[in-house]
């Protein structure tokens, strides 16, 4: 076993050597040295690059890594007298805890038992850091090297973390142990940053030194927590297995042979049918430490699993898979359960940070399926990235399945090289990105116009400004001449990148994707889709970005008619129409694929808004504690502007004629508009015509069914009638409640007052009864009809029978007016008596007469036997006489007034537009 002196030699040693750290091949050191390295193997000692610092690039690979391995921290066996042959294959399960996983000791407790619960054969588990460690420990070097001496604070706090994490965890032999080592690095970093701190700069080697540490003790803690629970495992350095070439573009390139090798020799020292390792880290050819860059212990999983030929490789995180797009973005996001392993790879490489860009090759070469786990949500089945099955692929012919997912990439600029002297002349491009390439920009994307006169392409914002330069010196002479006209640099850039398989192949993708993009009003900076089929990426302005995003993704995955809503005036009938939808909303859903979301409630006073849909049980309460002042152009902006939501209606509850003079507008803007507010219809007759024609002209709709006789088919029918191409002789109609239940009810038992009082008790007239009497409501329900069917007529052109008596118009008060209106009573029974006399009955109808071309509210007497005079309660009747109607009329009967039946027609006009924006019937 190792000797003591042994030990000290390896802790004691200078850290790691300038040149190693600074990449450079060092001098061969004395032979001699490493096997005090190699027999350091006291349990308690610091896995320090130390013991591995005296490379020899002279040795050839395989001797190199026989000398390295051997400083793994509990090596009880002789390594030269017991090698274990690796059995590579199916019975290896890999998985990958991210640093939320190992957060605290509760989860790396968690972790464990989840390691222990899964009954593979055999498990190499690869583990972050606990989260915000390798943060703290790039912050650590920012310090050091900008010489600011809290770094010290710093790593305290770091030490704290682990400290204290420990005690949690771990208690005896382990816990001394693991103190002990602890202790040791943080010493050694303190040496470290210190030098740092001197010189004012780290080089790139130095930091991936310090920063791995974070998986150095978070792999050790969980392998002492499973040990502790019984099961025997081994923890991996991975500097010691996993041998990687940097390249100049902040990547690193797995060497697979030799680090296949060196997993050989580990596992033969090491063998454990459970082996926790460190993700992130690795080695240089010469043994430097370095890391696989950031969020790499995604793609140190995938190389073990490649290396071992794993079954499967589970990646646990804390979300419930990859969503069609970054949740934190779009609320609507949805799980994919499947994706192939190119989608995966460009969803990554777009910026879903779900799954580092580079974990995808590894596998896909053995065919090793990635699964990504919610670590807090075991009941989700997450998603599984494989090659796709045959019976996926033939799966549908839904546009939807073309598109699995998007994703953005933030902070970019766009360079865009003109000019006419570009065309046709070779060499061009490779001039363009040569030059990019001198100043290491990484070229995102790449879109050239076919005529060759420009070309665009976006890099990280801040290369930009290198890159620009470059171009400018290195076309200096084009650009003089001419030949170029500019290089510009448009900052502030994003790039939205919509992914799936089949995609670019399929027609009406892309038309989709622009045409939702279009609809946000969002413009496009530039396009490109590459021959990959797999893509297509769009390059916008970052203060559209994520508008973009919610654009398109609600296009491809939202139900096609989900409707944003807008309910303007929740008053009786605004506030019924809410109950309506709260008790429908969840059926309307699922049968029918129709999701409404109220955004936005607004009154006349204050507002209710949301971002993603009002809880419609406790819209009341919301109002009044979240309510804001109302405004309502910041209203519509709201329900409209949300971006997400493709369609977009606004619902007038109001009777008011201000907002109903906003239709034109809101139609304009692509708001489509439901409304029983018989004000716009009823106006000024040019601006009624105005809206018609524009209503015609667009796809979007303006409803108004409630206008006339709430919930009963009227407008519908009508409608019906003139484009099937019917001829309307005449529309006759009780259009009133109120003066139905009058006019029914006064049969010469009570007197006219008396009736008007009993409607007035019974809540059937309006709080002044004038207002029903005068007849104005029914003269604009006439004026409606009439103009719906055509005719060209103001409102004034009505005649009205007012029935409030003359002397009585101008009387104070509701109660003034009904306490003088028996003394007009004899005239109404005169009538009666008159009427019953002929075998008629009273009535006070709506009459549209097409072939005059006059509208009139009046009072008429009909026979007993007209369906006019069988009316009861508060009942509507509207006969309408066409040529095909001609001996007997159709006639639509039923409740014309109250808020149920009133915000019941409103509701189906919403279905209406529900259906004409393809929801299903
Ligand atoms: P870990 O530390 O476990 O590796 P990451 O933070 O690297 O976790 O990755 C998981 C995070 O990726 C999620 O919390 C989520 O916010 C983000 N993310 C971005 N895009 C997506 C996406 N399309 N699907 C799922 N998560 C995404
Ligand atoms: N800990 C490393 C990082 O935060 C690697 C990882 O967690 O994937 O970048
Ligand atoms: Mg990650």
């Amino acid at each position: 076993m190792a000797s003591l002196s042994a030990s000290i030699s390896c802790r004691s040693s200078p850290l790691v050597s300038p040149q190693a750290l600074l990449g450079e091949p060092e001098e061969p050191r004395k032979r001699s040295h490493f096997p005090a390295c190699r027999r350091s193997v006291l349990s308690h000692l610091p896995r320090s690059p130390a013991c591995r610092v005296g490379v020899l690039p002279s040795l050839r690979r395989r001797d190199l890594s026989k000398t390295i391995h051997a400083s793994v921290t509990d090596v009880s066996v002789d390594i030269a007298m017991k090698e274990v042959q690796l059995p590579k294959g199916e019975t290896w399960s890999v998985h990958k805890f991210g640093g939320t996983c190992v957060g605290n000791s509760q989860r790396i407790k968690n972790v464990a038992n989840i390691v222990m619960k899964d009954d593979s054969e055999r498990k190499l588990v690869v583990v972050s850091a606990m989260s915000k460690v390798t943060d703290m420990m790039y912050d650590l070097i920012d310090k050091a090297q900008s010489r600011d001496d809290t770094y010290v604070f710093a790593l305290d706090n770091v030490l704290e973390k682990h400290r204290s994490t420990a005690l949690d965890l771990l208690e005896g032999n382990d816990l001394a142990t693991f103190l002990s080592q602890l202790d040791g690095d943080i010493n050694n970093l303190k040496a470290m940053l210190r030098a740092i701190y001197i010189a004012g700069h780290a080089t790139e080697s130095f930091t991936d030194f310090v920063v791995g540490h974070g998986e150095l003790w978070s792999a050790q803690l969980l392998s002492f927590v499973i040990k502790k629970n019984g099961v025997h495992c081994k923890w991996m350095d991975t500097r010691e297995v996993l041998i990687v070439c940097p390249t100049n573009s902040d990547q690193v390139d797995p060497d697979f042979p030799e680090s296949e090798q060196r997993l050989e020799k580990w596992y033969s020292q090491n063998p454990s049918k459970t082996i926790i390792a460190t993700g992130f880290i690795a080695s240089t050819p010469y043994n430097i430490p370095t890391t696989l860059k950031r969020d790499g212990s995604d793609f140190s999983a995938a190389i073990m699993g490649a290396l071992l030929r794993a079954r499967q490789v589970t990646i646990w995180t804390d979300v419930d898979g990859v969503y069609s797009a970054d949740p934190r973005k779009v609320g609507e996001a949805v799980i994919l359960k499947t994706l192939s392993y190119q989608e995966a790879w460009e969803m990554s490489y777009f910026g879903a940070n779900v799954l580092h860009p580079r974990t995808i090759i590894p596998v896909m070469r053995y065919d090793i399926p990635i699964v990504i786990r919610n670590i807090f949500n075991l009941s989700a089945t997450g998603t599984k990235i494989c090659r796709p099955s045959v019976s996926e692929d033939d799966d549908s012919h839904k546009l939807e399945s073309y598109v699995k997912g998007f994703a953005t990439i933030d902070n970019l600029a766009l360079v865009n090289v003109e000019g006419t002297g570009m065309a046709g002349v070779p060499g061009t491009a490779s001039a363009i990105f040569g030059a990019v390439k001198d100043v290491g920009a990484n070229v995102i994307m790449i879109s050239q116009a076919s005529s060759e006169h420009s070309v665009c392409f976006a890099v990280p914002e801040k290369e930009v400004e290198a890159v620009a330069e470059a171009l400018q010196s290195r076309f200096r002479q084009a650009l003089h001449a001419g030949r170029l006209s500019k290089v510009q640099v448009i900052p502030n850039c994003s790039i939205l990148a919509a992914v799936g398989q089949k995609m670019a192949s399929t027609p009406g993708v892309s038309a989709t994707l622009f045409n939702a993009l279009a609809k946000a009003n969002i413009n496009v900076r530039a396009i490109a889709q590459g021959c990959s089929e797999y893509n297509i990426t769009v390059v916008v302005m970052r203060d559209d970005c994520i508008r973009a995003l919610r654009a398109v993704h609600s296009r491809f995955y939202l139900s096609r008619t989900t409707i944003a809503m807008g309910i303007i005036g929740p008053g009786l009938i605004g506030s019924t129409l809410l109950e309506q939808l709260r008790d429908q909303a969840a059926v309307l859903k699922e049968e029918f694929n129709i999701d409404l979301r109220v955004m936005g409630i607004t009154g006349s006073r204050s507002m209710l808004l949301s971002e993603a849909g009002i809880d419609l049980s406790k819209w009341k309460e919301l109002l009044k504690e979240k309510g804001e002042v109302a405004d309502l152009e910041k209203f519509v902006q709201h329900v409209h502007g949300n971006g997400f939501i493709p369609n977009t209606v606004l619902v007038d509850c109001t009777a008011d004629s201000v907002v109903a003079s906003h239709y034109y507008n809101w139609l304009r803007r692509g708001i489509h508009v439901i409304t029983p507010n018989k004000k716009a219809n009823s106006g000024p007759l040019d601006q009624y015509l105005k809206l018609r024609a524009l209503q015609r002209q667009s796809y979007t709709h303006y409803f108004y069914e409630a206008t006339v006789g709430a919930g009963l088919p009227i407008v519908s029918t009508l409608r019906g009638l003139l484009e099937t191409g019917d001829k309307i002789l005449r529309i006759e109609g009780i259009f009133s409640g109120t003066l139905s239940y009058i006019f029914n009810n006064f049969t010469g038992k009570r007197s006219f007052s008396e009736v008007v009082a009993e409607a007035k008790q019974a809540g059937y007239t309006e709080p002044d009864p004038r207002d029903d009497l005068s007849g104005t409501d029914v003269q604009r329900k006439v004026i409606i009809l009439a103009r719906e069917s055509g005719l060209k007529l103001e409102l004034s052109d009505i005649p009205v029978d007012n029935l409030v008596p003359e002397p009585l118009r101008t009387s104070a008060s509701a109660e003034e007016f009904m306490k003088k209106l028996p003394q007009f009573d004899q005239k109404w029974t005169k009538k009666l008596e008159e009427a019953k006399a002929a075998g008629k009955v009273l009535r006070y109808v709506g009459v549209v007469d097409l072939l005059k071309h006059r509208g009139a509210v009046e009072q008429q007497t009909y026979e007993k036997d007209h369906p006019f005079a069988q009316l009861s309660g508060t009942d509507n009747i509207i006969a309408f006489t066409t040529t095909r109607y001609r001996e007997q009329p159709l006639i639509v009967r039923g409740p014309g007034a109250g808020a149920q039946v009133t915000a019941g027609g409103i509701f189906s006009d919403i279905l209406r537009l529900a259906s004409y924006l393809g929801a299903p019937s």
